[in-house]
């Protein structure tokens, strides 16, 4: 029987839909039921008390088919190596919707970042690196930021690499700080493509977004970068989350001022504004909103939570929000889900322009970049929406079908060896 809350069953379920859709049988796509490489390691870290802590951790390739493997790395510490096993199959698929010559990878650490000075946090990211560096490379498998983890951790891969290659390698990692080869608009790209997606979908279904009521689940590298996007766009977000707290206005919160309330406290908790209240982290995701974006962690939109929802539509900042129940009930409901891989992709497609710009030595202004991700995002979104309509199924069943067609012919060309 399917356990709801594994993320890797949920990922199965979605793509065995999906190739049955396509006509493919088990035989054409079973590989791509399983993980191509997956290490486990230990990695001795020194406490700043002259403890020695041993933490573990995972790079896990889910498929190289259609290029090096590419995905984030996330210190985390609940995080198990099946929701990493996940997590790098959604990479595969989402580098696949938006046609980037990628595979997936996921990497994880057991640890929470927040209880590690910034000494410590480097030394375990160094040692990490060294464990999985026989899989990395610019043409092998390309690690990013993703939850806990950030630039900084980007740039500490970046130089452990390059110490033991004995020369500067910027392309091994992306996300990276501008200074040693980032790219202009990395940073936000996730937020920006959810944005991008949002607007479409309203635009399709009629919902006019300066009249709309948005709500945003975890205000980190993608909630916050959504929500002050939508801000600027003078669009209404009515409330906002993190771990600790979720604020609402319902007339619209002053997102500029909780930006810089949350880099200034590393929390949204205490912010205080006339109008603003204090309410349940799962109070958010049922508010009557146009709009939800829940962009925080896995299996936040529950089958019980699901029941509640009144938002028309919900657009997947976050990878695996929602569960298998829950999507078969918003099913019914006709609420309109823009799914993860397609949604959250502006990351990993900004990630991909930040690659080339290091192997090519050459960098562009930040209006190329954003320009270049709105057509690959309107694109992408196109290709699955009228899949959507031509077959008749959700969106999400849609978006592994444009990714499953694409993965499979690379593996029917390519042809299995020996
Ligand atoms: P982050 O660590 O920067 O932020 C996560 C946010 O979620 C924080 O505000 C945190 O407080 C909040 N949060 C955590 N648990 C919560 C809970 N139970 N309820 C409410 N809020 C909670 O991480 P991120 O990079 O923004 O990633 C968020 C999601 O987006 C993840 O699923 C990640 O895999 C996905 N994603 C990230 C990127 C990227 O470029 N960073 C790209 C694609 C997908």
């Amino acid at each position: 029987m399917t356990n709801q809350y594994d993320p890797y069953e949920q990922m199965l379920s979605a793509l065995d839909m999906a190739a049955e859709n396509l006509g493919l049988a088990m035989n054409e796509y079973t590989t791509l039921r399983h993980t191509e490489r997956e290490l486990s390691v230990s990695i001795p870290t020194e406490m700043d008390d002259g403890r020695t802590e041993v933490f573990t951790g995972y790079r896990i390739q889910h498929s190289s088919l259609r290029g090096p493997c590419k995905g984030g790395i996330r210190f985390h510490p609940n995080v198990d190596i099946n929701e990493v096993r996940a997590l790098a199959a959604w990479m595969t698929w989402k580098c696949a919707v938006v046609n980037i010559p990628y595979g997936g990878a996921k990497g994880a650490i057991q640890v929470d970042p927040a209880k590690l000075s910034s000494q410590e946090l480097g030394r375990l990211t160094r040692r990490y690196t060294a464990a999985i560096l026989p899989l990395l490379g610019p043409e092998k498998d390309i690690p990013a930021p993703d939850i806990g983890t950030d630039a900084r951790v980007m740039g500490w891969i970046m130089d452990t690499y390059s110490t033991f290659m004995g020369y500067s390698v910027p392309g091994v990692v992306t996300g990276k700080p501008i200074e040693i080869g980032g790219s202009l608009g990395r940073k936000e790209a996730t937020g920006r493509g959810v944005v991008i997606v949002t607007d479409e979908i309203a635009h399709r279904m009629g919902i006019p977004m300066q009249k709309a009521k948005i709500a945003v689940q975890g205000f980190g590298n993608v909630g916050g970068a959504a929500a002050k996007i939508f801000y600027d766009k003078g669009y209404t977000v009515i409330a906002v989350s993190d771990v600790n707290t979720a604020l609402y206005c319902e007339n619209g919160l002053n997102i500029e001022e909780i930006t810089g309330y949350s880099k200034q406290n590393h929390t949204l908790k205490g912010y205080a504004a006339k109008g603003v209240s204090e309410i349940e982290n799962e109070q958010l995701l049922t508010l009557d909103v146009d709009i939800l974006v829940p962009a925080a962690i896995e299996n936040q939109i529950t089958g019980k939570v699901a029941e509640n929802i009144r938002a028309k539509v919900i657009v997947e900042g976050a990878n695996g929000p929602t569960t298998a129940q829950a999507d078969d009930i918003l099913s019914k409901k006709k609420i309109i889900i823009v799914p993860d891989i397609l949604a959250n992709a502006g990351g990993v497609v900004v990630s991909y322009f930040e690659w080339v710009q290091n192997l090519q030595a050459i960098f562009w202004d930040v209006h190329e970049i954003n320009s270049l991700l709105k057509k690959i995002m309107l694109r992408s979104f196109e290709d699955v929406y009228s899949l959507t309509r031509e077959k008749k199924v959700s969106m999400r069943v849609a978006a592994y079908m444009v990714a499953l067609d694409r993965v499979v012919k690379a593996k029917q060309i390519r042809g299995m060896f020996p």
